[in-house]
């Protein structure tokens, strides 16, 4: 039955943005299902990691393309010279706007079979964050839009957040271990979110990409295993690593006051966690609009790795320092300076 559901198993990926922090797992994915995989890497010099980046991912096939999203131009003859039928953007909240030209390539083109946009967070059209979160989403609405109008098919993946302590500074959180001096807990901490590990949004992103099931949808990531609130995942922390550690409230009005400062991208990231955290932006709607699909009904032999697991991986690389209860400062997260104060 799946197969008939297919728009053409192994269509070609081209994956942007496979040298960033979530393009990485989707480019992983992408070769791992064994499909024919080409990454944009933009033209210029490179960082030692994301050459290593590179490297890897060739070492696995991935085809290596130089160009920019946007160069409608380039773009055009990228996607028609290497028979693209399926791109995926993960281009970094600045580069948002990079993705009109990306359409607009994508339309004369008319061949392209599904096109995922950068979102990989939020649904934008519902999440309402403030300033200067909103400005990120208002670009990634208009985006929609342009897609929408372009005709090419689409899927958002609205993935909610990565498998990692939240921290409300801090864009890629899931490269930062848990806290081990104090927690800093949102609110009353009692707002739930729901946490997926990076190789399941990679994984559950490449199922999408020729599932017709998933044409024109929002496709929502929420793994009930994962659901969980601040109060909740401080205690799975303080289980693994064997001691208790105090808790500071972050107010909202710290969140409000640390996102008016307008630090990017810093403050970018503490609207957001008001948004998730306070005024519960993941699990304020129910996900039964006509545009709406939840990954784990589309499929539902496939499982999560559980926050629980994600946690002993943090664990491990712990070593020593779990235990030395001596220890004051987190060793590896030195927070950013704000001036809002915890209550
Ligand atoms: P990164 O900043 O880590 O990476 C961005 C990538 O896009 C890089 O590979 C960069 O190339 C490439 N890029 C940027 N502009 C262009 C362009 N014009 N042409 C070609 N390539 C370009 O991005 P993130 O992984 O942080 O963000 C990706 C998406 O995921 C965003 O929509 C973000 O909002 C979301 N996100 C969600 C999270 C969650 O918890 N749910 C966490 C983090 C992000 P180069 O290497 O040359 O810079």
């Amino acid at each position: 039955v799946l197969a008939s559901l297919s728009t053409g198993k192994n269509g070609s990926v081209l994956v942007v943005g496979a040298t960033g922090f979530i393009g990485k797992y989707v480019a992983e994915a992408s070769l791992l299902d064994g499909r024919p995989t080409f990454i944009l890497v933009r033209p210029g010099l490179l960082c030692s990691s994301k050459l290593s980046t590179i490297k890897a991912l060739q070492d696995k096939g991935a085809i290596i393309l130089h160009g920019l999203i946007n160069d409608r131009e380039g773009m055009e003859k990228i996607l028609r010279e290497n028979e693209i039928d399926i791109v995926i953007s993960a281009v970094g909240g600045e580069s948002i706007v990079d993705q009109f030209p990306l359409v607009e390539a994508m339309k004369n083109v008319g061949t392209i079979k599904r096109f995922l946009p950068s979102e990989f967070g939020h649904d934008v059209d519902r999440a309402d964050p403030v300033e200067p979160g909103l400005r990120m989403y208002l670009e990634k609405r208009k985006v929609r839009r342009a897609i929408e109008e372009s005709g090419v098919p689409y899927t958002y993946i609205c993935c909610n957040s990565i498998a990692s302590w939240p921290y409300f500074d801090n864009t890629h959180p899931s490269e930062v271990l848990p806290p081990l001096d104090q927690f800093k807990i949102y609110g009353d901490g009692s707002v739930k979110a729901y946490f997926v590990a990076g190789t399941d949004i990679g994984r559950l992103t490449i199922k999408c990409v020729d599932d017709v099931r998933a044409i024109n949808k929002n496709v929502h990531f929420r793994p009930s295993c994962n659901l969980y609130n601040m109060n909740e995942l401080a205690s799975l922390w303080e289980k693994k690593i064997g001691r208790t550690l105090p808790r500071v409230t972050i107010t909202e009005n710290d969140l409000l006051a640390a996102a008016a400062e307008n630090i990017i991208p810093q403050s970018v990231v503490a609207s957001f966690t008001h948004d998730i955290f306070i005024k519960g932006c993941q699990v304020n709607f129910s996900i039964d609009g006509p545009s709406d699909v939840d990954v784990g009904i589309l499929y539902p032999e496939e499982t999560f790795r559980t926050l629980d697991e994600c946690f002993t991986d943090f664990f491990l690389k712990l070593g020593d320092n779990a235990v030395d209860e001596t220890q004051t400062k987190n060793p590896v997260h030195e927070p950013l300076p704000i001036t809002a104060s915890c209550g």
